[in-house]
């Protein structure tokens, strides 16, 4: 059995509904989609070992099952520059976690990259009960969340697909570019989204998947997020 199978059979078994962020990344590497290093830490200290081998800056979150919006309960914390930093950020995230939810299951704390920051898309799908497993895509913030501006596709795509639902939003010409904006990295968001598909159509377990953000360079790109819900 392949890890992607593996961990979903697992976390079935557990009775959960949805992955921790590290299992969905795990997940999502083995597809083939660029994801930002991600390591567990359950102790100060072991974040502090983690963080060095990452390479500051980096950034810490809340990993519980009970947690699905991290940064809605304080459990984000990003660009930590040094050893103390992290020492305090990993008390700060679980404190402010305890406070928004007493009762959360608390696994340990994620040492992860930083991210430069760049364009930020959100690749996604979504099953629908008539046409199956469809992968979307738009840009982020207020692109998606107010104007909605996003594109669909029932899976499978292919790559001409995949670039079609790109150029199908219409905030699509920030993506070749603006002001001190470089150009995206188009094939790899592409890339993406073709994986994503392949990923969907091979586990219909899952109902849900979202990169929520992908940060795109010039060259590369680099999910920072990631969540799977189960059906
Ligand atoms: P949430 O569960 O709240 O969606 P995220 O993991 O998406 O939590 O983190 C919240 C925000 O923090 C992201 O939208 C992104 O702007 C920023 N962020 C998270 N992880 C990274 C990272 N590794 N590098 C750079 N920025 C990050
Ligand atoms: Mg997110």
């Amino acid at each position: 059995m392949n890890e992607a199978s593996r961990i979903l059979s697992e976390v079935l078994k557990e009775g959960r509904k949805s992955l921790l962020e590290i299992e969905a990344k795990t997940i999502c590497t083995e597809y083939g989609i660029p994801v930002a290093r991600s390591e567990l830490a359950k102790t100060p200290d072991e974040a502090v070992k983690l963080a060095k081998s990452i390479g500051f800056p980096v950034v810490l979150k809340i990993v519980s099952p009970d947690i699905i919006h991290k940064s809605d309960s304080g459990g984000v914390i990003i660009d930590l520059k040094d050893e103390k930093q992290v020492l305090h950020g990993f008390n700060q995230v679980l404190e402010n976690t305890k406070r928004h939810n007493p009762k959360a299951k608390i696994i340990g704390v994620l040492v992860q990259e930083m991210a430069k920051p760049s364009t930020e898309v959100i690749i996604g799908a979504i099953r629908d009960p008539q046409f199956g497993p469809a992968v979307m895509f738009g840009l982020g913030g207020v692109f998606v969340e107010v104007l909605k501006d996003v594109s669909f596709r029932v899976a499978p795509i292919t790559e001409d697909d995949a670039r079609e639902m790109i150029s199908d939003v219409k905030a699509y010409p920030l993506l070749k570019g603006y002001r001190n904006t470089p150009p995206s990295d188009i094939n790899e968001i592409a890339e993406i989204l073709v994986n994503v598909s392949k990923l969907v159509m091979d586990h219909s377990e899952i109902e849900e998947l979202d990169l929520n953000p992908v940060i795109v360079y010039e060259k590369g790109a680099k999910a920072v997020d990631a969540r799977i819900i189960l059906q």
